[in-house]
């Protein structure tokens, strides 16, 4: 289990009694490792009582808050289990769901389950926006989610420990779990009000998730090839400069003078300045990738490798 814990004070003591009577009862070996994300409400304390009454559980304490990318990339790159659960540390998620969600995983042969909040128990100001977020998440990954942002999941260890999790990109788990090729499907999951606390994502989500899902489009699609898309952009931009700069060389042999057509020839100069800017820029984007190329992971995941075995020399 994976749980990025942010001043959760109160909760925790419930959830982890919770979460080891559902454990508990699923009959397999475990293990809890909460992430705590600088809070500094006495979280850190109670974890580490818990830490100290169980073996089973263990605790990552950042210096400072570093967002729940940052607690879910720590927890992912430290848990060892062959299936990772994660869960939000504040009662919303309720460990009751865990053996349906495993079966679904095993049973179905899914990669990835991840959560869906129904019956979502939160303020208006949330599900609308959270709403329209999974709308467009689903168009942009081609991933038909409800729920792309629940923090309740449960992932096969290898696709938990290949996420990289920066920035804020744990909305977008299941689309990049699903872009390396992993089988993704969500299942309906209990939410409840949330009783401790408060909540610490506001109003700034919606820009910074429709920023993050550009970020994450592009990089999907063109960090191996960036000519790709400012090229496109740049040659269209410079063809139709082009095109009108014909028509006035056209104007020009027939009057002689271009005469009221100076906006028009202005705005044909500006496209294909445009278009060469684009293209440049897509030409520098192509110089980084291949210098970056042998630094980088690999583009591509292997499922099995099955290579003939080798061939006695000839001597
Ligand atoms: N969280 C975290 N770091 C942060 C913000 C949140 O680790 O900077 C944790 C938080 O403690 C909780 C989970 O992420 O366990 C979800 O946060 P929250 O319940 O505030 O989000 P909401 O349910 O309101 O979307
Ligand atoms: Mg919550």
């Amino acid at each position: 289990m994976v749980i990025p814990v942010y001043n959760e004070v109160d909760s925790l003591e419930p959830l982890f009694g919770k979460l080891s009577e559902v454990l508990g009862t699923m009959g397999r070996g475990f293990e809890i490792l909460f992430i705590d994300d600088g809070s500094d409400d006495g979280s850190g304390d109670v974890l580490e009582r818990l830490r100290q009454r169980d073996t089973r559980v263990g605790v990552i304490s950042f210096r400072r808050n570093f967002g729940k990318s940052a607690a879910l990339d720590a927890g992912f790159g430290a848990c060892r289990g062959e299936l990772v659960f994660t869960m939000d540390a504040d009662l919303q998620d309720d460990p009751e769901e865990m053996p349906a969600m495993l079966a679904k995983l095993e049973q179905e042969g899914y990669d990835l389950v991840s959560g869906w909040k129904h019956d979502r128990q939160d303020s208006l100001g949330k599900t609308l926006p959270s709403r329209l977020f999974n709308l467009v998440t689903s168009i942009a990954s081609g991933l038909r989610l409800h729920d792309f942002n629940c923090g309740f999941k449960l992932y096969r260890g290898i696709v938990a420990r290949g996420l990289k999790v920066y920035g804020e990109l744990h909305r977008y788990l299941p689309a990049l779990a699903h872009w390396q090729g992993y089988r993704v499907t969500e299942i309906k999951v209990r939410h409840h009000k949330r009783k401790f606390g408060r909540s610490k994502f506001g109003a700034g989500r919606l820009v910074k998730g429709y920023l993050d899902l550009i970020t994450v489009v592009f990089l999907n699609r063109y960090t191996r090839s960036p000519l790709h898309f400012f090229g496109t952009l740049g040659s269209l931009l410079c063809a139709l400069g082009f095109a009108i700069g014909l028509y006035f060389v056209g104007y020009w042999v027939t009057h002689h003078n271009i005469g009221g057509r100076v906006p028009l020839l202005l705005f044909a100069i500006f496209l294909m300045l445009t278009g060469v800017q684009l293209i440049s820029t897509g030409l520098l984007g192509e110089m980084l990738t291949s210098s970056l190329h042998y630094e980088r992971e690999p583009a591509y995941l292997v499922r099995e490798q099955n290579l003939p075995e080798k061939q006695p020399r000839e001597s």
